[in-house]
């Protein structure tokens, strides 16, 4: 399956950060094809226009929304790929079926301005999805409007989850996580919230069949304010999707193909109706999304404390992704130090022969930002040196330079080597550096 979709995937979202002219760009295309229909069904805070696409004239109705936090784009670059899947000779079997027996409305990016400023929230600061009740935003008025209009008996509410999830206590990451939504504070289940955990149910074994065990179960909590929780509890059958982490993959491509087997088998499943079993047992027995999933987990390396003598820690390094004047840069963040031997991480390394610190700054400083260029970066790093001093930045001109980690010359402050800081760190060998982390990379000299 992962050919056929490396061969439908859309290529002009190569990853994350998209923004909402490419988003239309792509809409653009689905005009073109005539068993599509899209719809202009209201307006964002700021006014841009959320669409509907309408597919197939079956009896049963589904409703699927990605993108209500904006910064939560996989389900929606996911459901471009299974478009341009959909539409094809490969897909016409599946195409067929789905426009015999289903009813879908899609209703893509839920949340543009979000969506064009990465960020979770809308332009109002509301977050779309604690607001099932009050409806202060023009986005969450929009998504009741479209469930009591076009009253779909199913929902896939898809969002993303960070990336430091595990699946329970295992060694693996959270690559998808589900959920059957409560629809009151005693859990209880009734005949729909069933029906959801049964289809979730057939979805576990597709996610495994990619890579067992990178699947979860999402923190299950009655939040009235939740659009899941609502939904279940107002008659529409809801699962939600969570697009995790995996393996070199910040931009959550492995995610992203997951989503897309997610949609083909959930619709061909509600189509055929071939999904009644008791799926309870499978359901509950995925372990829940579990806590502090490092990005790298460095084992055993020496360590000089401020206060004290030098000794032997573990230290976690997440790396965290900053938006600045439309652009974004990473950097390392320190999420844990000392005895981490029980934790988890997407890379292990054995410091056992290493001596931590943080990064040193270079000593010149420079004019301007463009005399970076002329520094040789090997040379840097092999002093351990990653932090550049410049005169003239401007706050408004605040570049991501890669590589190195930029200052404005006056205020300038070497960080501290402490939890919860970001610094970029070096990793010596007897005195020679042979690992940098510096804007959330990982370099090996
Ligand atoms: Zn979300």
């Amino acid at each position: 399956m992962k050919g056929i979709y490396n061969q439908y995937k859309e290529f002009r979202l190569p990853n994350r950060r998209f923004k909402f002219n490419e988003y239309l760009d792509l809409l653009e295309n689905l005009y073109q094809i005539p068993w599509l229909q899209i719809n202009t069904e209201g307006f964002s805070a700021m006014g841009k226009p959320i669409y509907s696409i309408r597919m197939g004239t079956g009896k049963l109705r589904v409703m699927v929304w990605t993108q209500m936090h904006g910064n939560e784009p996989t389900g929606t670059a996911a459901l471009f790929d299974w478009f341009n899947f959909i539409r094809s000779e490969h897909g016409a079997e599946l195409r067929e079926l789905l426009m015999r027996e289903l009813t879908i409305l899609f209703v893509p990016l839920v949340n543009p301005d979000g969506a064009e400023m990465f960020t979770r929230r809308n332009a109002q600061y509301i977050d779309i999805n604690r607001d099932a009740l009050q409806r202060q935003s023009p986005e969450a008025q929009l998504l009741i409007q479209l469930r009591n209009s076009f009253s779909p008996e199913w929902g896939f509410n898809m969002h993303d989850q960070d990336t430091h999830y595990s699946v329970g206590s295992t060694q693996l990451p959270a690559t998808i996580s589900f959920l059957a939504p409560t629809y009151n504070t005693a859990k209880d289940i009734d005949q729909r919230r069933a029906a959801t955990i049964n289809l979730i149910s057939t979805l576990i074994p597709v996610v495994n069949s990619f890579q067992p065990g990178i699947v979860a179960r999402y923190y299950d909590s009655w939040d009235a304010r939740c659009f899941g929780d609502h939904f279940q509890a107002v008659g529409t059958n809801t699962l939600l999707v969570e697009s995790g982490g995996y393996y070199n993959d910040n931009e959550k491509q492995t995610a992203r193909f997951l989503n897309f087997l997610i949609y083909s088998v959930a619709l061909q499943n509600l189509a055929t109706g071939n999904f009644m079993q008791d799926g309870q047992p499978l359901y509950f027995s995925l372990p829940e999304n579990g806590k502090n999933y490092f990005d790298y987990l460095i084992k055993n390396v020496s360590y000089t404390p401020m206060y004290g003598q030098k000794q032997k820690v573990d230290i976690a390094i997440n790396r965290v992704e900053f938006e600045a004047n439309g652009d974004f840069y990473s950097s390392t963040f320190i999420a844990d130090l000392g005895d981490l031997s029980n934790q988890r991480a997407f890379e292990t390394i054995d410091g056992t022969a290493m001596e931590v610190s943080v990064a040193g700054v270079f000593a010149d400083t420079l004019d301007n930002i463009s005399q970076i260029e002329a520094l040789s970066r090997r040379n840097l790093y092999a002093q351990g040196i990653s932090y550049i001093r410049v005169k003239n930045i401007e706050k408004a001109d605040q570049r991501f330079v890669p590589d190195f980690t930029i200052s404005d010359a006056a205020s300038f402050r070497l960080p501290t080597l402490k939890p919860e800081s970001y610094a970029d760190l070096v990793f010596r060998k007897a005195d020679t550096v042979e690992l940098l982390f510096i804007g959330g990379k990982k370099i090996v000299l």
